[in-house]
């Protein structure tokens, strides 16, 4: 909840930045009983584009899947709600995040699976589903076993890229601060991959963040 505050903030200052608002599956501890109702009106503000990052972690906690999914799913009823997309975070929990979107709601403006694990199975089924895929850091890392074929699978057009700053850094820059500057690794290693200019991937994966974020 703070740091969907701060986004906003940080957007309201900038013209060229804008916020999503959304309780990650690692911060639902203490969250007050009423937390749909405060995203709700954050949500409000015209700088919200999204609802994220929202979804299943269960690499950093197995003890709390039933919540986890619980709180996934009231959050998607939000967006729905508000006619957003979503943005997905999911960790090591690939069938029940897929289960969520296929068999217990359905999200009505879909989004982004953003940091995409590079399981070729979950980026087959969220295809299908209708969302995107967001690839940051760990594309470019040689030890990625997947991340040539799964970046072949992918439409051009369903294709974004992303920091996920302040983490994951893409080589040659692994292990140093993230920021914004080291986007063009990204899209580099997606035009490599797909033989194309660079600059066209730019060109795609922009044009494909504003149509799903409608900026
Ligand atoms: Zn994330």
């Amino acid at each position: 909840m703070e740091s969907s505050k701060k986004a906003i903030e940080i957007a309201n200052k900038y013209n060229f930045i804008y916020a999503t608002v959304g309780v990650s599956p690692n911060d639902i501890e203490n969250l007050s009983k009423n937390y749909i109702i405060e995203l709700q009106k954050m949500a409000n503000n015209n700088k919200v584009v999204a609802i994220g990052e929202i979804g299943l972690d269960y690499y950093w906690n197995k003890e709390n899947k039933e919540e986890q999914k619980q709180k996934f799913i009231e959050q998607i009823k939000l967006a729905n709600s508000l006619n957003l997309p979503i943005v997905i975070h999911t960790r090591e929990a690939v069938q029940d995040t897929i289960d969520i979107l296929k068999n217990k709601i359905e999200c009505k403006q879909k989004g982004v699976f953003h940091c995409c694990p590079l399981n070729i199975e979950l980026v087959k089924e969220a295809l299908k589903l209708g969302f995107n895929i967001s690839f940051a850091g760990p594309v470019t890392f040689k030890n990625s076993k997947n991340a040539n074929e799964v970046i072949k699978i992918i439409p051009l057009e369903r294709m974004l890229i992303e920091t996920d700053s302040p983490y994951l850094s893409p080589e040659p820059l692994r292990g140093t601060r993230n920021d914004s500057r080291n986007i063009k690794y990204i899209a580099q290693k997606i035009a490599d991959v797909k033989e194309m200019p660079v600059e066209k991937i730019a060109s795609i994966t922009y044009e494909n963040a504003k149509k799903i974020f409608k900026l």
